[in-house]
């Protein structure tokens, strides 16, 4: 039962509506939690003493989009959209099949490196999906490794159509016997809803049946055109809908006056040469916005958070601090989550030390290294 008491901070993001930065702050952790915030030369004694030298923290970043369960590398894809040639491999079915070959123990130890990657660039909570098995028995592998990535697991047996399956009995075992298999070790349900994945009727039969089975729901939609799908995901109180590239106003009115969160995931657009989504629209709008990496091997590569910051400053007409907002309480709003992504008495002490005077490098000095340490959720 020791206390830390982490001091000498130049720069506090809390992320509280009353006092979102702090200058000269300190904080109190104790048994992981937070137990004090405020101005280090109020600050009360603790045990143990870590002096940040004038460092700028943030709340560790809340990642909720990411589908890290897989083998193999599509390097060469890339490769080939930058160059401007049309891409025909398999795609995500190229992922499936190296995943399949893959044993348990490969596709965990695979999964711990990118955690680990994406801890020493500050993030302290993780999303992690499967979707790269598609059969009863490679989904349900899928989720077993991801619950020890993770507990914010998702069952995403609706990513694709898998290759030599008739499209109605493959949705009929998604909503039925493989759901039945993977609900016990996820806490989320999603559907990839776009053309060449799954259409509405199927995303909302499934996302139903999940719901029913206890999961919460999530829903891709409008990454490549418009979509119902975003309404739809409002109309099923989904905890977030994803990408929300190509957005009409009624959708932008539905989000508003719902309680979903739109997660825009600018790796995904930078990696396909996509148009970027409009955080800006949306963040006038009165919408919750969460910025999150989609690591993946085909489209977003990426377990950087400051890499998604960068881009949703450059490129989507964020604030600096309203895509740190994004990045951390935005994410943790999408995992329907309130004890992560803020720094407030009772919250988990994840705290991300940057070697930086300002949240503002984080996009002001993209590519650099700037996490100093990261603390908590270890
Ligand atoms: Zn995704």
């Amino acid at each position: 039962m020791t206390a830390t008491l982490l001091t000498g901070i130049g720069e506090l993001v809390t992320n509280e509506v009353e006092r979102p930065i702090v200058r000269d702050a300190a904080v109190v952790i104790d048994e992981g939690r937070i137990a004090w915030v405020g101005e280090s030369a109020a600050a009360p004694d603790a045990d143990d003493r870590i002096d940040a030298e004038g460092r700028a923290v943030i709340p560790g970043f809340v990642d909720a989009h990411t589908h890290l369960v897989f083998a193999g590398d599509r390097g060469d894809e890339f490769e080939a959209r930058m160059a401007g040639r049309p891409y025909t491999a398999g795609g995500i079915r190229r992922t499936v099949a190296a995943t399949r070959a893959a044993t348990d123990d490969e596709l965990l130890a695979h999964g711990r490196r990118l955690v680990a990657e994406a801890r020493r660039q500050g993030t302290t909570t993780i999303e992690v999906k499967s979707g790269y098995g598609l059969s009863l028995e490679d989904e349900l592998r899928s989720v077993r490794v991801a619950r020890e990535l993770t507990p914010e697991v998702t069952f995403l047996g609706a990513h694709v159509v898998p290759e030599g399956v008739d499209r109605a009995s493959y949705v009929d075992l998604v909503a039925g016997e493989m759901l039945e298999a993977c609900a016990p070790y996820a806490r989320w349900i999603d559907v990839f809803c776009e053309t060449g994945a799954f259409t509405l009727d199927e995303a909302e039969r499934i996302l139903r049946a999940g719901a029913a089975r206890g999961l919460g729901v999530r829903l891709h939609a409008a990454q490549l055109g418009p979509s119902e799908a975003v309404r739809l995901a409002v109309a099923l109180d989904a905890a977030s809908v994803d990408h929300c590239t190509f957005l009409s106003d009624d959708d932008v009115d539905a989000l508003a006056g719902g309680g979903t969160v739109a997660t825009l995931l600018p790796g995904a657009e930078f990696s396909t040469r996509q148009p970027w989504p409009d955080a800006r629209r949306l963040l006038d709008a009165g919408v919750t916005v969460a910025l999150a990496s989609d690591c993946n091997p085909g489209s977003s590569y990426t377990t950087s958070l400051p890499f998604c910051i960068a881009l949703a400053v450059r490129e989507m007409g964020m604030t600096p601090l309203e895509a740190v907002h994004a990045a951390t309480a935005g994410g943790a709003a999408a995992l329907r989550r309130d004890d992560v992504g803020r720094v407030a008495v009772g919250a988990c002490a994840d705290l991300v030390l940057l070697d930086a005077p300002s949240h503002v490098h984080l996009a002001y000095r993209p590519g650099v290294p700037l996490v100093h340490r990261v603390l908590g959720s270890g």
